[in-house]
């Protein structure tokens, strides 16, 4: 028997954990977090007042205030049992880090009391010099600061023999350069809030305050068997499959989407659930994907910042726990082959203080044209601006997504739903000089409908949906981050608030009349934008002719959609709202590139090992088993006269050369790639992504193709890599 097949037994043989009925949500929920109430308890009403100050308009407290709210925060931290805290921050790697320090502090020789200090929380210094920079820091100045974010509550991660205090922080160079991924967003909310106030006060609302983005991204996962996962090398290695036969059934019969969610998976739900909820993590839908093993949660929506915290924290968690369930949860982007892969619905919108949102009709003519601007602006931001989503999602595991037949294409394109087309369609028909409330009503906006999900939700290609009351921005990949597209996403956006604003404020100069103004410049827009817009299916071939001739971009390489971030109108755009600067993006864009090029070096080496280790022994052992078996039959032929259906014996002599075939074109293209890998260490970083994306990648799947013909005959038992029909369907 082989591992492989021993394994089978373990696997069914697991126990289920009881797991004793949880108490009411509502009794529980964020009961991990040093939120907003729990502040209010604990330090004096002027330093809360304060503070309340700071997060709204960006004073910041004093120290002694600082000093307060951090003494508050490490008691209560205390009475939950952390004895450690961390600023708790997300690199440009995309995953979090932290390094924790022990509350303790000297009070004589020998002895130490348990202190925290306003300084202590507001900056860190992990030094982290090893984080990537892009260059940022030069060496002698190698250090990182982690700055305390006060818009999302301190945490405490709990583990078997303690808990430790996390606190959420961004991650700049010793200039304020950003580190991270999450001071860029926070930027793009500031300039998001501005360009929207510009828009809504023409608009008579002078009473908001301030307006943010909010998003509730999906997360897709897949979940299999520890004792499996310990087998794959490639699992462990890359998050991914690098060989393995397609198991004959996979999604074809589409029996997993939405179906009855085995109690195994349940139960691993639950204790997610109970956990993020603990942690204030509003997690609301979970159901079965298209995969075979392929799930996902969807949590409420919330402010982008949070949010984009908040799905970090979530896939933290799910990775956790799903070892106590002798699971492991795969977040990249198509782990198996030839089944859907995992991406992250990103739902955006926009909403004010007084908690409308923007992307929803109101109740009037004139919020309805409200409406009808700001999804004119974000029309013309995907229009101007697709390169840059694009460049948004940009990483080695998406590219497998990405324009493959199930996720949406590489080209972006926007989706609005039929009965808004229709309304666009009638606005650029005719715009009269002077519109009054009747002509309103005439174009069909007097009376917007709400547009519910069920008239605009059916198009599943689109990469940029109009859902409702929110876009959908689909490209994202399942292991990602969701700062970076949010950050852009926000910026694109800004700008173009700021300019249908502009362009409102002129022709209502020129013309006297604000509502015929603003008809005529979304008019304008929608006529500017056509080519962005797209309601057919993104799946299908006459699509991708279509878009060329549109003009529309579609690159699937990774390295070319980074270039995004370094062209000089970008660079502009980014500068100009104060998001990135110039050295950050340039960063970004070397950093990216460059884990591209890592990404592919750990798949392709783990593939030589595999292929070395694994495969051929297993191909030769087969081989063996046929040759001596064919030896013998020969020999009695001779021997005893054994009598053989000579078309029998030329089958077995067949079926033998059909193997050692396979194993040769294993190994010589395997000693390829080995080669190529060699050649491309002289190269530099973006040259080695070309020669990677072109060549590395096909050589990749040509020797899979081979290993997965000798996954199909090799006896079974002499075959160790779990195989897809016993990983994604034994449960
Ligand atoms: P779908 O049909 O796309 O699954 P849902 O209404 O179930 O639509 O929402 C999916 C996700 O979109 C959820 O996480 C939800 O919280 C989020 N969402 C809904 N409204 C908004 C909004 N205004 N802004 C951001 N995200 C939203
Ligand atoms: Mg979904």
């Amino acid at each position: 028997m082989s591992i492989r097949q021993k394994l089978l037994f373990k696997v069914k043989s697991i126990e289920l954990k009881k797991i004793v009925a949880p108490l009411k949500v509502s009794t529980y929920f964020g009961q991990d977090t040093f939120g907003i109430e729990i502040m209010r308890k604990h330090v004096s009403q002027k330093t809360f007042e304060a503070f309340k100050i700071w997060i709204s308009e960006g004073k910041t407290i004093s120290l002694a205030q600082a000093n307060e709210i951090a003494n508050a925060m490490k008691d209560w931290a205390m009475a939950k049992g952390a004895t450690y805290y961390t600023h708790w921050f997300q690199p440009m790697t995309g995953l979090t880090a932290e390094k924790h320090d022990s509350f303790i502090s000297f009070t004589g020789p020998g002895k130490v009391i348990e202190k925290f200090s306003g300084n202590k929380l507001i900056q860190g210094e992990p030094d982290a010099s090893s984080f990537p920079s892009g260059g940022i820091r030069a060496t002698f100045e190698a250090r990182g600061y982690t700055a305390w974010d006060p818009s999302s509550p301190a945490f405490i991660i709990e583990s078997t023999l303690g808990n430790t205090l996390c606190i959420p922080t961004i991650f700049i160079s010793y200039h304020g350069a950003s580190l991270d991924k999450k001071l860029p967003l926070l930027r793009s909310d500031d300039a998001l809030n501005k360009a929207a106030l510009g828009l809504l006060k023409l608009f008579s609302h002078k009473h908001t305050k301030k307006v943010f983005s909010t998003c509730g991204p999906e997360q897709e996962y897949f979940l299999i068997d520890k004792n499996y996962y310990n087998l794959r090398q490639d699992l462990i290695m890359t998050g991914r499959t690098l060989t393995g036969a397609p198991s004959p059934k996979g999604q074809q019969l589409e029996d997993q989407y939405f179906g009855t969610i085995k109690e195994r998976m349940l139960n691993y739900m639950f204790d997610v659930a109970s956990d993020a909820y603990k942690l204030g993590i509003p997690i609301m839908t979970r159901h079965n994907e298209v995969a075979p093993h392929q799930y996902e949660f969807a949590p409420i929506f919330e402010e982008s910042n949070l949010a984009a915290d908040h799905n970090q924290l979530l896939m933290e968690l799910m990775k956790k726990i799903a070892l106590r369930h002798g699971l492991v949860c795969l977040f990249h982007e198509k782990p198996f082959a030839g089944v859907n892969g995992s991406g992250k619905h990103l739902n955006w919108s926009l909403v004010d203080d007084q908690g409308n949102n923007l992307l929803n009709p109101g109740e009037t003519p004139e919020d309805n044209l409200q409406f009808l601007a700001v999804l004119a602006a974000v029309l013309r931001a995907v229009y101007l601006h697709g390169d840059l989503l694009r460049a948004s999602v940009a990483l080695a595991g998406n590219e497998h997504r990405l324009g493959a037949n199930e996720a949406p294409p590489a080209i972006i394109s926007v989706f609005l739903g039929k009965q808004l087309t229709h309304i666009l369609d009638m606005i650029e028909r005719g715009v009269k000089s002077r519109v009054s409330k009747r002509d309103i009503i005439d174009l069909g906006i007097g009376r917007l409908p709400k547009f519910n999900k069920d008239t605009t939700d059916r198009n599943r290609t689109s990469p940029f949906a109009f859902t409702g009351t929110k876009f959908e921005f689909r490209a994202v990949g399942s292991s990602q981050n969701i700062s970076t597209p949010i950050a852009v996403i926000n910026t694109i956006i800004a700008e173009n608030l700021d300019y249908i604003a502009g362009q409102i404020k002129k022709v209502t100069a020129q013309q006297g009349d604000f509502n015929s103004a603003v008809l005529k410049v979304i008019s304008g827009v929608i006529q500017e934008t056509k080519d962005i817009r797209f309601e057919g299916n993104n799946y299908c071939a006459e699509w991708i002719k279509e878009a060329k001739k549109r003009g529309l971009p579609n690159i699937a390489a990774t390295y070319k959609a980074l270039e995004a971030l370094i062209k000089k109108e970008n660079i502009s755009l980014f500068e100009k709202y104060k998001v990135f600067s110039k050295e950050e993006l340039v960063a970004r864009y070397h950093i990216w590139v460059h884990m591209y090029n890592l990404t592919m070096e750990i798949e392709a080496n783990t593939l030589n090992e595999m292929v070395n280790a694994s495969v051929v022994p297993a191909g030769y052992k087969y081989e063996r088993l046929l040759s001596s078996a064919l030896d013998k039959l020969v020999r009695l032929k001779k021997s005893v006269g054994l009598k053989v259906n000579a078309a029998a014996l030329e089958d077995k002599k067949a079926h033998l050369s059909e193997v050692v075939s396979s194993i040769y074109y294993v190994r010589r293209n395997t000693i390829a790639m080995v080669k190529l890998l060699e050649k491309a260490k002289k190269l530099s970083d973006k040259k080695r992504a070309e020669v990677y994306f072109s060549q590395l990648k096909p050589l990749m799947e040509h020797i899979r193709k081979h290993v997965d013909q000798l996954e199909c005959v090799v006896a079974d038992d002499a075959w160790d890599l779990p195989k897809y029909r016993e990983m994604l369907f034994i449960k």
